[in-house]
């Protein structure tokens, strides 16, 4: 949105919805909960009293094995693994294009099914982190995204659709699959292992496209099969929801799902942040605080990230520095400073390394640790905020720019 609508329409800052999600005549079973495959079973006439033992069959072979065929599933008779195959599939999101960042970063650009057939599919972008004893995967939820934080590459693009379920758990399944992170699987000789011996993906942060408490159904179901403890058994404290600050959903999190929150605070001004994150207009920095301060299962073990992108001129004073620690009091957490990652027509820059360093004692003296985040995979456009699905593709020549500008940062 652009100045001159913000002043025709003060109260707006969500987007609707462009497209639905429109169910396939074969569904896949890939981020089914274990009350959706039991009815998926009794449908197709598995009697109840198997109903657990099959569901739990297929939990191992889907989420512990990673399996992509009917065949595989060898603990399953042949006549059931067919009625399945009849009526469903093993599908994740189509891999469109896989790249590979000198800093062993891996993005993969994934298709899924548009609402008209034949029309543009959807797109959406996945982002796999190698760190020394660590692997992180940064997911999407949504096609575009309901906010339009001014400084956000996504935030330019509509709004096309919420993911599934099914999708969101999909986007681990595929990098899992591109990593070879399966029992008895071979991983790509380029491959960066983050732990001895270890899985590729040990943890999982939603800050892909998309403001996940706008869809908070599905992120939370998927999140739920991520962390099952006999299946992909990712745990919940590996686990970190971001968000802009849809405070009416913040309990939720911390009550539905219980994983790791994120808060993307940017300004400790309202007048400020109501620019950066228009999203503030509708919940303040106070309303944002206070279910801060109120999110279930918080303890100083189980501390509240804040992130605070770098702008020059705008957020990075030494004062703002005061006023951000001053904001925070009180509140279990760590701050994540992030430099800008710049975006052709941006009108931000990032701050000078020296203000960022500056900033960050002051966080630092003020007894939190202040990690500046690097920015990974610059080079293939994976860094926070840079990614925009093809849904709505740059020009060769806007993308040669975006590259030009992320190599020389
Ligand atoms: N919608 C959610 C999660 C996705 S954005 C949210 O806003 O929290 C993930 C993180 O990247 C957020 O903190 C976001 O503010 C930040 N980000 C967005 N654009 C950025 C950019 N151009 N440079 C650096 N960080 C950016
Ligand atoms: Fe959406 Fe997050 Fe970008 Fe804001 S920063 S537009 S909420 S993806």
């Amino acid at each position: 949105m652009n100045q001159a609508e913000a002043a025709v329409a003060p109260g707006f800052v969500e987007k609707a919805p462009l497209e639905r999600y429109v169910d396939p005549d074969r569904p896949s079973l890939v981020g089914m909960s274990r009350a959706e495959l039991a009815a998926a079973l009794g449908e197709l006439g598995v009697p109840p009293a198997q109903s657990k033992m099959r569901v739990q069959q297929l939990w191992h072979w889907l989420y512990v094995r990673g399996i992509t065929t009917f065949d595989a599933m060898t603990s399953v008779s042949k006549e059931l693994r067919a009625t399945l195959e009849n009526r469903f599939t093993l599908e994740r999101p189509a891999v469109v294009a896989e790249q590979v960042s000198v800093d062993g970063t891996r993005k993969w650009l994934l298709r899924l099914p548009g609402e008209n057939p034949g029309k543009r599919p959807h797109e959406v972008e996945c982002v796999y982190i190698p760190e020394t004893g660590r692997g992180t995967l940064c997911i999407s939820s949504q096609v575009g995204c309901t906010l339009n934080c001014t400084f956000c590459h996504t935030g330019t693009q509509r709004l096309v659709r919420n993911l599934t379920a099914g999708e969101i758990v999909g986007q681990i399944m595929v990098a899992r699959d591109r990593l070879g992170d399966w029992p008895g699987e071979r991983s790509p000789s380029d491959a960066i292992v983050p732990t001895d011996g270890g899985r590729f993906v040990t943890n999982i942060v939603m800050m892909g496209m998309g403001e996940p408490l706008y869809n908070f159904e599905a992120v939370r179901d998927a999140l739920l099969v991520v962390a099952d403890n006999e299946g992909i058994a990712i745990s919940k404290r590996k686990i970190t929801v971001s968000t802009s600050g849809v405070v009416p959903n913040i309990k939720r999190t911390g009550e539905e799902i219980g994983v790791m929150l994120a808060i993307s605070l940017h300004a400790v001004r309202n007048d400020l942040r109501d620019e950066l994150v228009p999203l503030n207009r509708k919940y303040p920095i106070e309303m944002l605080l206070d279910a801060c301060r109120n999110y279930p299962g918080l303890t100083n073990a189980k501390r509240i990230t804040f992130e605070y992108v770098m702008l020059k001129g705008i957020n990075d004073s030494l004062s703002d520095a005061k006023a951000l620690v001053r904001l925070l009091a009180g509140i279990p957490a760590k701050i994540n400073l992030i430099p800008f990652n710049p975006w052709p027509g941006t009108r931000y820059e990032c701050s000078d390394w020296e203000t960022i360093e500056k900033f960050s004692e002051v966080v630092f003296n003020a007894g939190y640790s202040a990690p500046v985040r690097t920015p990974r995979g610059r080079d293939i456009l994976a860094a926070c905020g840079q990614l925009k699905s093809a849904t709505e593709k740059l020009s060769a020549r806007e993308r040669m720019a975006l590259r030009a500008m992320a190599m020389t940062e």
